[in-house]
Formats: structure tokens, sequence, C-alpha cells
């Protein structure tokens, strides 16, 4: 019935990607719902583009839900 854009889909089934630290090159394990993870190696932050989605994306809050929205929101500034 409702559609979804793409990235709320990636965020409702979270999907393992793996980035490079851009510190120290370490692989970093960085799952679609995450919107950030510590490097295991020297503990710089690596963000996850997927964010982004919500940042544009006016339907966002009712294709990720309030709960998931505002996990991923909190403590942000619009
Ligand atoms: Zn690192």
């Amino acid at each position: 019935m409702l559609d979804h854009c793409p990235g709320a889909a990636n965020l409702r089934t979270p999907t393992l990607t793996v980035r490079k630290c851009p510190q120290c090159g370490e692989e970093v394990e960085v799952f679609s719902s995450d919107v950030a993870v510590t490097c295991s190696r020297c503990g710089f932050v690596v963000y996850n583009d997927m964010e982004s989605c919500i940042r544009w994306c006016r339907h966002a809050k009712e294709c990720l839900g309030a709960e998931t929205y505002g996990k991923l929101t909190r403590g942000k500034k619009p």
C-alpha cells in the first residue's frame, strides 16, 4: 500500500556494509540501521551514509516509524 523510499527500506531491513576507517584503514562493519560505528582499532567514529536519507526525505518519519526515526535523529540539530 505505502511506498517507501529505498533508504528507508534499508533501515527497516538492516544490511551489513564493510567500510574502511578513514583514519587507520581498519575495516569497520556498519549496519544500515546504525548511525555511527566506532573503529575497533583507533576509535575513530565512522558515520553511516544512510543517515543522510532521513535528512532530506520528508517521508522518513512515516517510513521508518517514530521509534527508529527518533533513534537516528536523537541529539542532533536540524
Ligand atoms: Zn580506525
